[in-house]
């Protein structure tokens, strides 16, 4: 028995085998997306710092346009608001729009969200990515799950994105082109482009196909070509050039990560001296480690140009002499700025987490924070889930084991009385692959069954990992599948017991939500939002109901070792516990439920009042 109660708790891996000196130090407190610090209603006025000083630009040089074809836009307009108000009316369980007539429905609990304190507001999402259209990672999922989120609480949304050649076009309905000839300025000349209108699961999106002998968006793969920042440089002038000449003027325009950070560059120094002053610019950053750096070509081609302005250390440069940063440009020039959880907020700005942007975050700190990204309950539902066998919740969560043997039949896994412990992410060293793999070997010699899901872009990651499935895979308790599979990855959620997630660093994760919301037990490591979202059952100081997982600290195998090992004896030797667990899992509430509310108060914040 310990002679002196210590106050901390003890970590996982140091009450199973203290390391000697080895202390965990504690996460950071961070700032929190609700505890709003006071903003800067517009771009600051000429010549004030942190901002550039306003300057009239050249008007760019734009052949005259095509008429704008009025008619065809509103006619799209009013078909993409009638899908929007049929959706938001099923949710309320209320008759679609059309169902004119028809007597309304008693308010109910949805209703609460219309405040009345934040009128309807026009929000523009820019990204490269959109679930389930083109879903490489998490992005897509948040930038799909906050607009719906958003909608229903009565905003109007729109999602611009590049016309990929690799869209994955079934989940598209009625993709029309909208505005024909949108002459996008490029290097003095322009680019003619056709702007698609479609609806992705009620969603609004214009597509964006420029017509040119570059081929941008027809390269067969979202990122990772040697010309990916002049491809999404032009797709943030191709965006304010579309706003623009369509007379939309959103209120709010919502950037997601380097790709569409020029955005607010272009709008400060080229869009409002042509009018458009009443937009204001969300940045949502969902990894510090991409940050989109380049030289100054990207100013020629964007029309910006003026290099000795743009290099400046409080704009674009700074960094790496003749480089320009394109994510720090759009920190410089947002509005508002913030990562995808509270911990990660406090990580990139106060402990080296941002890849070099440290100091930029710390200039700007007035206008920065940490909103915890959400999930859409509806897409990662398991009463619901078209990709699982058995439906079930938390009243029915026996019916989950159905699917873990649809797993075991699908993967050709014994069928034994062995819990499954899964990942499935980009492999990419963030993840902390080596541990990864550690968990492999560890589990088939440790009672457990082991299933990998995992896309890499890296040659020698990939590589490495299709090796391993060979060696694997012959295994009975073990299989890998490398690649990117949407049907088998919510079967995954649902047949594993337990899901790893050893990140080196973690902005947000959504797998450790959906596994929970699946009543799968994380294993993770408590970095960025895994610290803000489990928490360990044996050693957490949260109340018991709120345990949902298994946590641990060291980046290494003992620390690993330490919460996987605790995780699978409790699977075999405390079954109600693990149940209980499970149940707690379940019951959280990581919908964009809070989340919500959260990116409103801040776009009611920034907004032109
Ligand atoms: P990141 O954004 O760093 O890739 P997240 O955990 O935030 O990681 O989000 C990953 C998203 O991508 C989740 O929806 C996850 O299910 C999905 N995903 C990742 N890899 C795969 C894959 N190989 N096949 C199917 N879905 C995947």
């Amino acid at each position: 028995m310990a002679k002196h109660p210590s106050r901390r708790r003890p970590s996982p891996e140091t009450a199973a085998d203290p390391p000697a000196g080895s202390v965990v130090p504690p996460m950071p407190a961070a700032p929190l997306g609700a505890a709003l610090p006071t903003l800067p209603l517009a771009l600051p006025a000429p010549g004030s710092p942190p901002g550039p000083p306003r300057e009239v630009a050249p008007a760019p040089v734009i052949p005259k346009p095509a008429p704008l074809p009025a008619a065809e836009l509103a006619a799209l307009e009013r078909t993409a608001d009638l899908d929007a108000e049929a959706e938001t009316a099923a949710r309320r369980g209320q008759p679609t729009p059309i169902a004119a007539g028809a007597p309304a429905a008693a308010p109910v609990a949805s209703d609460l969200f219309l405040r009345p304190g934040i009128p309807s507001m026009s929000v523009v999402m820019l990204a490269g990515e959109l679930a389930p259209v083109a879903k490489i990672g998490g992005l897509a999922d948040v930038v799909a799950g906050l607009s719906r989120e958003l909608e229903i609480r009565g905003h109007h949304v729109e999602i611009l994105l590049p016309k990929y050649d690799c869209l994955r076009w079934h989940h598209i309905q009625g993709l029309t082109p909208s505005y024909h000839d949108l002459w996008v300025p490029w290097y003095g000349g322009a680019i003619h482009t056709t702007v698609y209108y479609g609806s992705v699961q009620g969603r609004r999106c214009f597509f964006l196909e420029p017509h040119s002998a570059d081929r941008f968006f027809d390269r067969g793969k979202v990122y990772g070509d040697h010309d990916d920042v002049l491809r999404f440089a032009f797709f943030c002038r191709a965006a304010l050039e579309f706003l623009f000449k369509t007379g939309r003027h959103p209120e709010i325009i919502h950037c997601h990560d380097w790709q569409t950070a020029l955005a607010p560059v272009l709008l400060y120094e080229i869009y409002q001296p042509l009018g458009m002053h009443h937009s204001r610019v969300c940045f949502t950053i969902h990894n510090f480690k991409h940050q989109g750096l380049c030289g100054d070509g990207v100013l020629r081609a964007t029309g910006l140009n003026r290099p000795a302005h743009f290099f400046a250390g409080d704009r674009l440069g700074g960094g790496a002499p003749g480089a320009l940063n394109l994510m720090k440009g759009g920190i410089v020039y947002s509005n508002f700025v913030n990562t995808v959880s509270p911990t990660y907020a406090g990580e990139a700005k106060d402990h080296g987490g941002a890849f070099g942007l440290e100091r930029t975050l710390q200039a700007h700190a007035g206008k920065y924070g940490g909103i915890l990204n959400g999930l859409d309950y509806e897409v990662f539902n398991p009463e619901r889930d078209e990709h699982i066998p058995a439906h079930y919740s938390a009243a029915t969560i026996a019916r989950k084991y159905d699917n873990k043997r649809a797993l075991r039949q699908r993967l050709l896994l014994a069928d034994n009385a062995k819990p499954i412990v899964a990942y499935i992410g980009r492999l990419d060293a963030q993840k902390g692959l080596d541990l990864v793999r550690h968990a492999i070997f560890y589990c088939i010699n440790h009672g457990a069954q082991f299933v990998l899901l995992g896309s890499g872009a890296e040659p020698g990651i990939d590589r490495h990992f299709r090796h391993l499935k060979q060696e694997i895979n012959e295994n009975p308790d073990s299989h890998l599948e490398i690649g990117f599979d949407e049907t088998l990855a919510p079967l995954i959620y649902a047949g594993a017991d337990l899901l790893i997630v050893p990140s080196r660093f973690e902005p947000c994760g959504l797998t450790q939500l959906i596994a929970m919301r699946y009543g799968t037990i994380p294993v993770v490591r408590a970095v960025g939002g895994l610290a803000d979202t489990v928490f360990d059952k044996d050693y957490s100081d949260r109340p018991l109901h709120e345990r949902n997982g298994y946590v641990f600290h060291h980046d290494d195998i003992r620390g690993l070792e330490s919460a996987l090992s605790r995780a699978i004896a409790c699977y075999y030797q405390y079954p109600d516990h693990f149940r209980q667990l499970m149940l707690n899992a379940m019951r959280c509430d990581y919908s964009w439920n809070v989340p919500g509310q959260h990116y409103l108060n801040v776009y009611d914040f920034i907004r032109d009042k």
